[in-house]
């Protein structure tokens, strides 16, 4: 084991180890489904990501040696409290220019330090290199680094944590460096960012004379964490704790900032902290609110100290809000965060399908956060919503060869919803990148005597139970069949648990091991059935997770979803695109009694399985030249074909459906 690999082992000296921690990145060898997706943002994604970055001008922003683009290129330079209404964009007459474009830089960052994982890349390597040496140069003596608040807005730091990003920054930068290090052993960008982690512990905290503040947009919590689990600097992790405990206590942070810096704090654009979930301490809420991405990077946050201090506070309120999300305020794709005013949750049951904003960071955040849930023990409550996002709206966020992108991830579009190069507001790519290069830690989680089985899918994993190497191989077409058969090769004989998840919407599993059948009912709790045995090299198990097409129908109270159905097969959310339906996808229905049969298409948009029924469609041509008419219209019978929505808008553009009239 190399001194990077046994840095990704990531413990914390002093604290209990995680209940059950993921298996560090590249111990975990995607396949299959997986393996082409993370073979497309290696091979493809991560430099996009780079040279995307360069081309809007972001290194001129963080290079010191290269004239600020504040400074060369008059532009109006507004307040911190105008930027916030101004959507934080400044356009100049030649640039438009970022608060958090240190955070697309650790995003990128982050990416491509998977993506070398995946195959190294000495020319990706060195512009990374490169990047990293800018914001050593960057950085002030001090330890600050903010490459908005160094060369755009200069003097200013601290002073509007609300609205600026500035935590944030750090926070994707210090993810960037933990995962650059353990991809190549370079430590650089980390003894940066322990540097600047070491001035922001300086700066906040309990003790007189510090700011007693906390970001406006949450990351820097879960950030803290993975720069504590990989440096075993306990300081960091009591940081990450101090920022969730501090977070919308009264008086007031976000207000006494506003005052000190002249402003009104009702004067507030987004009218309520709702919107960074400040608007009460955490451990009180009970409602998710306010801009999705936020919400779930908080509670991944809150997730992480609950078991990093055991801390069941955190845990009871973190249920609370995993309730409140996926009973009220979840799309069927695992999408979240209907509204675009604050991207974000309105009201309960408000799941408009072809305004949804569903932002894809919000349904990659929501992988993090039920990833982290699993911390506290195999549990299929969180592990099938982590599942959900993962196979739907997350990554329908990336185009299949990697190159382009969505931001909003509707469940219903008239054609005009396409994907793009880039966005003004470049979260979401480095994003879905950075999830689907690490794919292999959302696999496993283990513990000291026990492996939990998250997801399956060909691929091998290696890890230690006990000091004893153990490699376990899944075989498996999943998600087009549920059968998995995995191997386990513990180096010599050893006991230990391992979990396997048996998926709620599998309504009948059969599990073998060594060819004798296992009765679940005995064996299964939490949705996932555990065999305790001294395992041997050879020793086999064969799960049938019976992979059947389902009809799902949404809560009543869910209006836009009422008289309709959508298709699902396996962890699959479906929709219907013009391009196999001839269009007018709104005149489909479905009929209840229609036979809906699954076909295996090796040669459609990568190898899909495609759903197909005889349905009905009102006849185009039946109707006069009238708006209305007495009679009702013509009905005929119509084939539908339906494909995975996450591979939606891959071929020529057009209509797409989720919900289907239900008839
Ligand atoms: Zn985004």
């Amino acid at each position: 084991m190399t001194a990077s690999q046994s840095a990704l082992q990531g413990t914390t000296p002093g604290k209990p180890k995680l209940a059950f921690r993921p298996l560090p990145v590249p111990q975990v060898d995607a396949r299959g489904f997986w393996g082409d997706r993370v073979d497309a943002v290696a091979t493809r994604t991560a430099g996009i990501l780079y040279d995307r970055c360069v081309e809007a001008r972001m290194l001129e922003q963080i290079d010191p040696d290269r004239p600020s683009p504040g400074v060369v290129i008059p532009f109006h330079s507004p307040s911190p409290d105008e930027a916030a209404t101004a959507g934080n964009e400044f356009t100049g007459s030649t640039v438009t220019t970022q608060m958090f474009w240190d955070s697309d830089w650790g995003k990128t960052i982050e990416t491509a330090a998977y993506s070398l994982y995946r195959r190294r890349n000495d020319a990706l390597e060195k512009k990374i290199d490169a990047v990293i040496d800018m914001y050593g140069k960057l950085q002030q003596p001090d330890g600050y680094l903010s490459s908005w608040y160094q060369r755009i807005q200069p003097g200013l730091r601290w002073t509007n944590l609300r609205d600026c990003h500035e935590l944030y920054c750090a926070g994707h930068l210090i993810e960037g460096a933990v995962a650059y290090y353990q991809a190549t052993g370079k430590r650089k960008l980390l003894d940066i960012m322990c540097r600047y982690a070491d001035h922001i512990a300086e700066t906040f905290g309990p003790e007189p004379g510090k700011k007693k503040g906390y970001c406006g947009h949450e990351e820097i919590e879960l950030a803290l964490v993975k720069l504590a689990r990989v440096t075993g600097q306990q300081k960091y992790m009591d940081l990450a704790k101090y920022f969730i405990d501090q977070r919308g206590l009264e008086p007031h942070y976000f207000d006494e900032e506003a005052r000190a810096r002249g402003a009104d704090p009702k004067a507030y654009h987004f009218k309520t902290y709702e919107y960074s979930q400040s608007h009460k301490p955490v451990r009180e809420q009970d409602k998710v609110v306010g801009h999705a991405v936020r919400a779930m990077y908080l509670y991944s946050g809150m997730a992480d100290i609950a078991t990093e201090y055991g801390d069941d506070s955190l845990r009871v309120a973190l249920d609370r809000l995993w309730d409140d999300l996926t009973t009220k305020n979840l799309y069927v794709t695992g999408g979240i965060g209907p509204s675009s005013h604050n991207e974000g949750f309105t009201a309960d049951y408000d799941l408009p399908n072809e305004t949804a904003y569903a932002e894809t960071c919000a349904s990659v955040g929501l992988v993090f956060w039920a990833s982290r849930m699993l911390g506290m023990g195999p549990n299929a409550r969180y592990a099938d919503m982590m599942e959900r996002a993962l196979y739907n709206g997350s990554i329908s966020g990336l185009s299949l060869d990697g190159s382009l992108f969505f931001y909003e991830n509707p469940l219903e579009s008239r054609g005009k919803h396409n994907r793009w190069k880039w966005h003004r507001c470049p979260c979401c790519p480095p994003n879905i990148g950075r999830m689907v290069a690490s794919i292999g830690s959302y696999f496993y989680g283990l513990s000291d005597d026990a492996l939990a089985v998250h997801l399956y899918g060909n691929s091998t994993a290696r890890f230690d139970i006990a000091g004893t190497q153990i490699e376990l191989t899944q075989a498996s077409n999943y998600p087009w069949d549920g059968t998995v058969s995995i191997g386990v090769e513990p180096e010599a004989p050893t006991t230990f648990t391992l979990h396997l998840r048996l998926p709620a919407w599998c309504r009948k599993a059969a599990l073998k091991v060594n060819g004798e059948a296992v009765d679940l009912d005995d064996v299964t709790s939490d949705g996932y059935a555990a065999i305790r045995r001294e395992w041997h090299k050879g020793d086999q198990v064969e799960l049938d997770l019976e992979m059947a097409v389902d009809r799902l129908y949404a809560n009543p109270e869910v209006r836009q979803d009422i008289g309709r159905v959508a298709l699902a097969r396996g962890p699959l959310i479906y929709c219907v695109e013009e391009t196999d339906n001839a269009g007018q996808l709104h005149r489909i229905a479905l009929p209840r009694t229609a036979n809906i049969e699954a076909h295996k298409q090796p040669n459609l948009l990568g190898g899909v399985v495609t759903l197909s029924a005889l349905a009905r469609k009102e006849a185009f041509e039946s109707w006069d030249n009238g708006l209305y008419r007495t009679e009702p219209p013509a009905v005929e019978e119509a084939k539908v074909t339906a494909v995975p929505y996450f591979a939606w808008d891959n071929r020529d553009p057009g209509e797409m459906l989720v919900w289907l009239r239900d008839s």
